[in-house]
This record gives structure tokens, C-alpha cells and sequence, in this order.
């Protein structure tokens, strides 16, 4: 990757002739199936770039109320594009289809205008948890059928492929726009794209621009984007199987309590008998051999990734034990 970040053709980005940049945008629009596609710093603007394109200040977005865009992102769709949201029921992060129509406003005046409803996949909070393209399809036709706009937030949506089978253009149909992270599971050191229409995405490079987000001779981070679409895709199911190791280790762990998921990719969730001390203070102990995330007061969120080998694998094995 650092090879290729050296050796990559440069220019700049927010003169529009960054050759780099623009090879990553047309891969990863080829990718989703989408028209264009804007490559952006982070998936956290990714995210507010599709919404601040397909809405207005005041708009109402439906979306499950575990969805990072609502918790993790600083609220910026309130606080950046004045947007409001609306609780859809979900079971481990899917929505119920049926229920959209339910959520949608009439025009009468006292209500915010519905535009558009947000699904995550994976998702995270539930577990990085995927959806199945059926079950998705089946939430953007009920959006669609309702005149509202559909955004993917799909930061680990190579993970969700991984799992399934399915293309990302396959899950990215039934989106209009769609954000990917290249950080993350694929191993750049930052790099998100979003992607959807011409029209869509040329309202998103203006937004990126006014976010600060546009950058200059950013083909340093657009070749390692496209390194890592071209190596650690497919390693993806290896982070699974290794996720799937680490939950049955968990789970035969005295004083560890696995969070249940029913569609694991790459995380793992755990909650930590107070008896043995806070999450933060069981993160810290084991700090030293393995680095994970106290996600709550009990929680603990252990992420599988291209850094951590079978041999690896072990140690964090036997530093939960000790
Ligand atoms: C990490 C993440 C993001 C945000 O990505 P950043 O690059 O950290 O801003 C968005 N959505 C989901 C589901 C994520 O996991």
C-alpha cells in the first residue's frame, strides 16, 4: 500500500485534475453501479454530504435508533443539515419494511416533511450484522413507493458482501446514494467514498467542498484506496472466520458474556462481570497485548482486521484468559 501511495500520479483534486482521485471515483461508481461517486476524507462526511444533497433544513429522516449516523457522527444531521429524525422499529438493525409507510408524514403543515430514510449494512451497534439484498429491496420499495429517498450508510458494506455473496452493486441499487469507508476493515489510513447520481453527487462535491473536505493532492490516499479494493476484499471472510473464533473463545470465558448476533461479520461484542471491573478497566488491562473498545459502562466491542493473524488470534486468547 505504501508502495502505491509513492508511486501514485498526482495532481489536485480541487482543481478537478487529480488523475488519482478521479481513477478511485470511476471504480467505485463502476463498483456500486452508480453514475458518480466523490471520494471524501471520512465516512462520517460521506454520510453528511448524501444528506445534506437530498434534503432540506427541517426534513425528517427515518432510521433505526441505533444507526451511527445518529449516534456516532456528532449529530451532525441535526446540527450541520437541520435535519430531524424519526425511530423506525428494527431487529438487530433491519428495519421492518411494513412499518415505513406507517412513519412517512402527510403533508398537513404541522408535520416535518419525510425525504428519506437511512439503513446501515452492515450495522454496526447491533453487532456488525448484515443485511440480506432481499430484506434491503424490500425497505427501498417501501421508501420509494412513499417518494422518499434511500441513503446507505455503507462503511463496512465489503463486509456485508463478504458474508453473502452478494455484488455491492446489488445491495447499492436499491440506495440512491451510498457511502463506502476504504479505513476500516480495508486497511487505508483514511478514505471514504459516497456515490449515487450525477445530479446527487455533484450537490455532494459542493458540500464536500463547503465541509473543508476537499482536498489537494489527495492521490496519495486515493492509491491506497485502490490498493485495497484490489487486495483485502476478498480477505474479508478471513476476518469473519477469525470474529467467529474469537465469539466461541468468548463465550467459554469465565466472567465473559457474548452479545448474541445473529449474522456476525467482523465484531465482536462482549459485557464484562462488574465483579472483574468496568469495560474501560478490562480494555486497559489487557491494553498492552490487545487493543479493544469499551463501547458501554459493561460493553466491549473487539473488531477483527487485516492486522490480526491466527497468531494473533492467540494471544488475544490467552490475554482474555489471564
Ligand atoms: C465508522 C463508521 C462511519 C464513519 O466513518 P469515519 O470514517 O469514522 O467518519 C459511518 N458509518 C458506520 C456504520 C461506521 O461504522
Amino acid at each position: 500500500m505504501l508502495d502505491a501511495m509513492a508511486s501514485a500520479p498526482l495532481g489536485d483534486d480541487v482543481l478537478g485534475d487529480e488523475p488519482t482521485v478521479r481513477a478511485l471515483e470511476e471504480r467505485v461508481a463502476d463498483l456500486l453501479g452508480k453514475e458518480a461517486a466523490v471520494f471524501v476524507p471520512s465516512g462520517t462526511m460521506a454520510n453528511l454530504t448524501a444528506l445534506l444533497s437530498q434534503t432540506r433544513p427541517g426534513d425528517e429522516v427515518i432510521a433505526e435508533p441505533g444507526a451511527h449516523v445518529l449516534n456516532y457522527e456528532t449529530a451532525g444531521y441535526a446540527g450541520v443539515a437541520g435535519l430531524a429524525f424519526r425511530p423506525a422499529p428494527a431487529t438487530s438493525g433491519r428495519m421492518e419494511p411494513r412499518a415505513i409507510a406507517g412513519l412517512v408524514r402527510s403533508s398537513d403543515p404541522h408535520f416535518a416533511r419525510s425525504r428519506l430514510v437511512l439503513v446501515e449494512n452492515t450495522n454496526n451497534a447491533a453487532g456488525g450484522v448484515f443485511w440480506l439484498e432481499p430484506e434491503l429491496k424490500a425497505v427501498a420499495e417501501a421508501a420509494h413507493e412513499a417518494g422518499l429517498r434511500v441513503h446507505l450508510d455503507g462503511a463496512r458494506l465489503w463486509n456485508a458482501c463478504a458474508a453473502t455473496g452478494s455484488s455491492p452493486a446489488r445491495f447499492a441499487r436499491h440506495a440512491d446514494t451510498v457511502s463506502v469507508c476504504f479505513s476500516k476493515g480495508l486497511g487505508c489510513p483514511a478514505g471514504s467514498a459516497v456515490a449515487g447520481d450525477a445530479e446527487t453527487m455533484h450537490a455532494a462535491r459542493r458540500y464536500r467542498k463547503m465541509l473543508g473536505g476537499a482536498m489537494r493532492q489527495s492521490g496519495v490516499l486515493a492509491a491506497a484506496a485502490l490498493h485495497a479494493l484490489d487486495h483485502h476484499v476478498d480477505r474479508l471472510t478471513e476476518d469473519h472466520a477469525r470474529a467467529q473464533k474469537l465469539a466461541e473463545m468468548i463465550e467459554s470465558a469465565e466472567g465473559l458474556t457474548l452479545r448474541p448476533a445473529d449474522r456476525r461479520t467482523n465484531m465482536v461484542y462482549f459485557d464484562v462481570d462488574p465483579a472483574l471491573g468496568s469495560a474501560g478497566a478490562f480494555c486497559k488491562r489487557v491494553d498492552d497485548r490487545v487493543r479493544m473498545l469499551a463501547a458501554g459502562p459493561t460493553t466491549v466491542r473487539a473488531v477483527l482486521h487485516l492486522h490480526v493473524d491466527d497468531d494473533a488470534l492467540d494471544r488475544v486468547a490467552a490475554a482474555l484468559r489471564s
